[in-house]
């Protein structure tokens, strides 16, 4: 296949056929998580952001903030391409970027916003940081569907993770996530070579 239609293939052919075939068809975003307020809603909005910032700054469709009375603290977008680094996922990025520089304490009273539900490596991370409190925007079973792997029949979620490891915090989640699966529908059928390993 020559360079121009390996182009066409994948942003025209693709994404057609991931969208109808392997797919069965986009996920539409599950409800908000009740547990979610109006000002979780602003900064998951900025979370979304950072995802889309990510995916033309040599990482993949993930970004984080975090937020202390009103204040951003911190702000990340994952880069693992263009770092070759991949603990650089959006929330251990933060958290290694920021935790130097933010006490423990202001940490516990924090809220980490995060586009798409952590991962394992994000969540001991998240753990060790000791901030109190996650929102995350996608779940997991719809960011498998969209980067068109086949659905985990014994889902291990941040929600299970947090709770065995760290189990004071408060997760809540899913917020928003119709918004935030068109960062990733606008990222994975043209990334295909990106599946699981950003
Ligand atoms: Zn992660």
């Amino acid at each position: 296949m020559g360079a121009m239609n390996l182009a066409l293939f994948r942003r025209i052919l693709l994404p057609l056929f991931l969208g109808s075939t392997a797919f069965g068809g986009f996920p539409a975003g599950a409800p908000d998580d009740p547990g979610c307020t109006a000002e979780d809603k602003v900064y998951m909005a900025r979370a979304y952001e950072l995802a889309q910032f990510a995916t033309t700054h040599g990482g993949g469709p993930f970004g984080a903030l975090l937020v202390k009375d009103g204040k951003v603290l911190a702000e990340f977008s994952n880069c693992v391409h263009s770092t070759g680094d991949i603990t650089k996922h959006a929330e251990t990025g933060l958290i290694s970027a920021f935790s130097p520089k933010i006490d423990r304490a202001t940490f516990a009273k924090s809220t980490l916003y995060t586009s798409t539900e952590p991962c394992a490596m994000c969540c001991g991370a998240i753990c060790f940081s000791g901030i109190g409190r996650v929102v995350y925007g996608v779940s997991e079973a719809p960011f498998i569907q969209v980067m068109g792997l086949p659905a985990d029949p014994d889902p291990l979620t941040s929600h299970e993770i947090l709770r065995r490891i760290a189990p004071g915090m408060k997760v809540l989640g899913p917020l928003m996530e119709a918004e935030g699966l068109k960062v990733h529908e606008g990222y994975w059928p043209v990334h295909p070579e990106d599946v699981g390993k950003s």
